[in-house]
């Protein structure tokens, strides 16, 4: 079998190396744009009601050859105005999007990202259940519970301490040109209160739930069938709990199979990222250099001094095993931008080859993956600050604790898929009177960093599990 030495390397040494390739290859393809007679006239058709006239001049550049983003644009403004044109970015980005190359693999990715997010209804409802109803008392429940809660609280209210402490010293958002900034006209904030945000834990549909798949109301629901098989009659409550457990090692059967594929995934997303931001990159390192390093050094110390920290002291585990066994998660989150996503990959190592039982990471790595998000609690903190300097607005102490409080909720706000920290900023903002505008200023290169922010979401939830774990007395292989 010496043909198949290949698939011997190591899983996380593949995806390394796909993530390195996907670098190299979206670098040398980058994403142009123009526009092809089939193009215009979708977006002709979809805008027409807008301004019929002014776009129809456009027209005149589907005879063009593809050019860059910023290229693009300034030809567009010869044939119409650049109000307009900043009104319809977004939909005029997506239209004129050109890239043969990376089209030709970025199916890969699409179809990676589809089984994994096939899986996350079913696999949260067994492995939830599963876990809860192998729960003994109520008490243990009660327990566990809390603990996971005050966990995530404590980890994600120290990253945003570490985030605050970076931005106040490191000031990247004085002298930033605000000319520079992006139109933010096109992205949807976020407009739901927290308080509605609690509401809407408990679903009226959950099959509706189960469609849009809202988590909290997914595991809501879970968590209450869980507990009440505990409740019933021995013969159904066994006949239940072995249901369950088995449509639990069927769910993670399949996320051990869609695993195997993840070199070729994370190789078509990241190509695609990689070629529609690479026009950015230069500006990452530039003028929005400084922003960039102190988000990215927030996470690194959060990701790298004070989690192993909290993991060493509180549980005695080893962080560097830990690490090691949540690898192929962690590339994955930062492939996918995605802790929902990486939910099954998650589980996989937490279980796996941490040994931590079904009962305490059924239940914790769902849940933290839509409510623990220490990197992007890190990220709000930053952005508030950065745009306060940027417009050179002094928050003071006080204005900062709001910043600590919203970016806290913000962060358990945000749902685990991608970008939703960037939407979640305006809660933030608001809450201390910052222009939301001042968004625009980081949008080129948020879609970078939400890689960096994943990854220590993941991570996060993963040292959650083992300390809880650990805390409830089991005995852990790291
Ligand atoms: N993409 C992040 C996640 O899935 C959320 C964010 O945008 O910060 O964890």
């Amino acid at each position: 079998m010496k043909h198949f030495r290949f698939f011997k390397i190591p899983l996380h040494w593949q995806i390394l190396f796909a993530i390195a390739s996907a670098a190299v290859f979206g670098v040398y393809f980058p994403t142009q744009y123009k526009f092809t007679p089939d193009s215009f006239e979708t977006f002709r058709i979809e805008t027409e009601e807008f301004n019929s006239f002014e776009i129809g001049d456009l027209e005149h550049m589907i005879s063009d050859a593809p050019r860059s983003k910023a290229d693009f644009f300034v030809a567009a403004e010869t044939y119409t105005k650049k109000a307009l044109l900043n009104s319809q970015k977004t939909e005029i980005i997506k239209k004129t999007r050109y890239n043969p190359a990376v089209s030709r693999i970025e199916w890969f990715g699409v179809i990676f990202l589809r089984a994994l997010k096939m899986i996350i209804i079913p696999l949260i409802l067994s492995s939830i259940i599963s876990g809860i109803a192998n729960i003994n008392t109520a008490e243990d429940l009660g327990r566990i519970s809390l603990k996971t809660i005050l966990y995530y609280l404590s980890s994600s209210t120290i990253a945003i301490l570490i985030g605050l402490g970076f931005v106040n010293l490191l000031k990247p958002g004085v002298g930033v040109e605000l000319n520079l900034s992006e139109d933010v006209s096109q992205i949807e904030f976020a407009t739901s209160s927290f308080f509605d945000t609690l509401l809407n834990i408990v679903p009226d549909n959950i099959f509706k739930a189960f469609a849009a798949q809202d988590m909290l109301a997914v595991i809501f629901f879970a968590i209450l069938f869980g507990f009440f098989i505990t409740k019933i009659a021995a013969k159904q409550r066994e006949l239940l709990t072995n249901f369950f457990n088995a449509t639990n090692d069927v769910m993670m059967k399949m996320t051990m199979f869609i695993i195997r594929f993840t070199p070729l995934g994370v190789f078509g997303i990241v190509a695609k990222t990689i070629a529609d931001n690479a026009e950015q990159l230069p500006q990452m390192l530039q003028g929005l250099g400084m922003y960039s390093l102190t988000v990215f050094l927030g996470l690194v110390v959060h990701m790298f001094v004070m989690l192993p920290l909290f993991l060493y002291l509180s549980s005695k585990a080893n962080p560097f095993k830990v690490l090691k066994a949540m690898r192929t998660a962690l590339l994955t989150a930062f492939s996918t931008s995605s802790s929902a996503a990486t939910i099954s990959v998650t589980l996989h190592g937490v279980q796996n080859n941490c040994g931590v039982s079904n009962k305490v990471s059924g239940f914790s790595i769902p849940l933290g993956s839509t409510v623990n998000m220490d990197g992007t609690a890190l990220y709000e903190g930053v952005v508030a600050l950065f745009i306060a300097q940027a417009y050179g607005i002094d928050l003071t102490l006080a204005d900062q604790v709001i910043v600590l409080i919203t970016a806290l909720l913000a962060s358990i706000g945000a749902a685990g898929v991608p970008m939703a920290g960037l939407i979640m900023t305006s809660v933030v903002l608001s809450a201390v009177g910052l222009p939301l505008e001042g968004i625009g200023l980081i949008l080129s290169v948020d879609k970078i960093l939400d890689m960096f922010r994943t990854t220590v979401n993941v991570w996060s939830d993963s040292c959650g599990a083992v300390i809880i774990a650990k805390s409830e007395g089991e005995q852990l292989n790291v």
